[in-house]
């Protein structure tokens, strides 16, 4: 029930009414990665909201930017556009979609895998606006696993990562900061 509620939330693909173009369109829409975190798609990430075909065939996909004041938002339309002219929609329209915001809650599960593959501690479920208020809460080392971490600096190697020690193993890690 769970999983079935974030799935719903964070979209990851077409719906069972969607044509083959709509699908053709999700698949080239995997294929953009998050310029900050290079091992999510901005479909992981849960940044793509919908995928609609309109008149004409013309494609309308909503974009939800992840951390409001990101720089990397506006790149990330842009390629976006890019890799759908290349899959063969080429007027594709990309509106950004603030409301409702962007939260860490919306990454895939396969997303999560990736992040903690690659030594990024992933944000952990439900914690969405919680670890602003907290920002010192312990995050899990991905590499040992142990919560006996402490935050280093509240900007990791991007603004949108915190950088962390890990008290049992010593390696730093960074997080995916949470909203
Ligand atoms: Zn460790």
């Amino acid at each position: 029930m769970i999983a079935d509620l974030a799935a719903d939330q964070g979209v990851w693909g077409p719906g069972p009414g969607d044509g083959a173009a709509v699908g053709a369109a999700w698949e080239a829409l995997r294929t953009v990665m998050d310029p900050e975190i290079p091992v999510l798609s901005v479909v992981d990430l849960g940044m793509i909201r919908g995928v609609e075909a309109g008149e004409g065939g013309r494609l309308r996909v909503r974009l939800s930017p992840t951390y409001s004041g990101c720089p990397a938002t506006g790149i990330i339309a842009l390629e976006v556009a890019r890799a759908l002219d290349a899959a063969g929609f080429p007027n594709a329209e990309v509106v950004t979609e603030v409301a409702p915001p962007w939260t860490t809650d919306w990454i895939s599960p396969a997303g999560l895998d990736r992040l903690r593959e690659s030594g990024i501690a992933p944000p952990p479920r439900g914690a969405g606006k919680r670890a602003l208020v907290a920002p010192e809460e312990r995050i899990a080392c991905p590499r040992c696993g142990s919560t006996d971490t402490e935050v280093i600096s509240a900007f990791g190697s991007t603004a949108c990562k915190a950088l962390h020690r890990c008290r049992s193993c010593l390696e730093p890690f960074d997080s995916f900061k949470c909203i």
